[in-house]
């Protein structure tokens, strides 16, 4: 069998009718009418009041904190348990981020915990932090009217990072569109992609120019090039906004599959003792089911497990791009169970990719100097849970082979 990857990117087989005529008339350019056109279809989907499509998530999340005012020696509050494109734009700027452990339920943001931290920085630094980042991990919705209850007491704008949560709801209303600013994800791994890309949703036509003007070298009104401000090239190309516009064309059925497979995997997986797929908390959470994920119980015994972390891993694990830089050592002191190990690699073995959860950015040793205010629930569910396949590719014979190979891989 062809292996089975975590969330493969799979085209719509509309992509060339949009691409062919941009290229056709020359619209290779950032700036072009694909790109008005693909916003457009974002916005009318997620009831944005205006959307800029954007290079990444990444630059999404970055020119957000810039329009929030985020300046060198700032802090910046932001959920630990998430993927480290949540905060690296954070230290781009100088500033630093405060990270907040998660509540059990959703596995995003603790807002009591979030309340606390507000307190003590001020306390502390004399200063209220410059933003929120809650993120909605794996696609589960943060619990935003919380959040959004003391950001208001606080007077701190929130900016979603909802880069894995495109579609998903919180009480019926898509995410990204309750915060000042709202950050989505169409890299080759996400719910839809642009083969590289994101936008920023915004409240106010304003808002929308500001953030478009800094993606755009930041250029003022002058015949020749005049700059009062840094700027960035961050527009998403038009090209990209071509694959965006087919992608649009399939987002519907993506995520009614997600939730299938999401659902298939509990259903297969309910008379497994010692794993559980991670559910919506109640019923105002509606997640995309961008991954589906679980949680092996320490007791739970997997074959092999006395072998895991004995081989330094080569190459990279769950779908990352780029290059790995190779370690010395096959432990840290923050890892996944030996069981949750043992079953990546009998399930690799069984050519199916699976991935530990996001390992907490507190624990990760480039932010050890970060504030950080824990609960210990993030680190907890890092060291018991696995992010298991459910893209478009996965085919309901597929979640059965998984399940079937995770069964196989538990002694009895
Ligand atoms: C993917 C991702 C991003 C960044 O998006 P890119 O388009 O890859 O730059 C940000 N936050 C989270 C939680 C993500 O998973």
């Amino acid at each position: 069998m062809e292996r089975i990857l975590l969330c493969k990117p799979r085209m719509s087989g509309h992509e060339l009718d949009f691409i062919a005529p941009a290229l056709a008339e020359d619209w290779a350019v950032p700036l072009g009418p694909d790109v008005t056109a693909f916003e457009k279809q974002l916005k009318d989907f997620t009831g944005a009041k205006e959307v800029v499509a954007l290079s990444s998530g990444t630059a999404a999340i970055h020119l957000a904190l810039i329009a929030c005012g985020v300046m060198p020696g700032e802090e910046v509050l932001v959920q630990s348990f998430t993927f480290c494109a949540s905060t690296n734009p954070i230290t781009y700027l100088g500033a630093t981020p405060v990270f907040v452990d998660s509540e059990a339920q959703s596995w995003n943001m603790d807002s009591e915990l979030l309340e606390h931290a507000i307190h003590e920085r001020i306390k502390i630094t004399g200063h209220k932090p410059k933003a929120i980042i809650p993120v909605a991990l794996y696609g589960m919705p943060y619990n935003i009217d919380r959040i959004l209850a003391i950001a208001g007491k606080y007077d701190i704008p929130v900016i979603e990072d909802a880069a894995e949560g495109f579609g998903s709801r919180f009480n019926d209303k898509v995410l990204g569109t309750f915060g000042r600013y709202g950050v989505l994800s169409f890299n080759g791994n996400k719910m839809i992609t642009t083969s590289g890309g994101g936008a920023l949703l915004c409240r106010t036509p304003e808002a929308a120019k500001e953030i478009m003007w800094y993606a755009t070298q930041a250029r003022d009104s002058y015949p020749y090039y005049h700059h009062t401000a840094v700027g960035y090239n961050y527009r998403l190309s038009n090209i990209s906004a071509c694959i965006g516009r087919a992608q649009m064309g399939v987002l519907d059925r993506y995520l009614a599959h997600h939730r299938h497979v999401q659902e298939l995997y509990t259903q297969l997986m309910a008379d497994v003792h010692g794993i559980e797929i991670h559910q919506n908390p109640s019923a105002e959470y509606d997640s995309n089911f961008w991954l589906v994920t679980a949680t092996l119980d320490p007791e739970l015994r997997i074959v092999n497990q006395e072998k895991a972390y004995s081989n330094i891993v080569t190459g990279a694990v769950g779908g990352a791009a780029g290059v790995i830089r190779q370690v010395s050592s096959a432990v840290t002191d923050c890892q996944p169970n030996n069981n949750v190990e043992a079953l990546r690699v009998a399930l690799n073995n069984a050519n199916i990719e699976s991935r530990p959860l996001w390992k907490p950015m507190h624990r990760q040793p480039v932010f050890s100097h970060c504030p950080a205010y824990v609960n210990g629930v993030s680190e907890s569910l890092f060291r018991v849970g696995i992010c298991l396949p459910a893209g478009p590719y996965v085919t309901d014979e597929h979640v059965h082979y998984i399940v079937n190979a995770i069964k196989n891989s538990i002694i009895k």
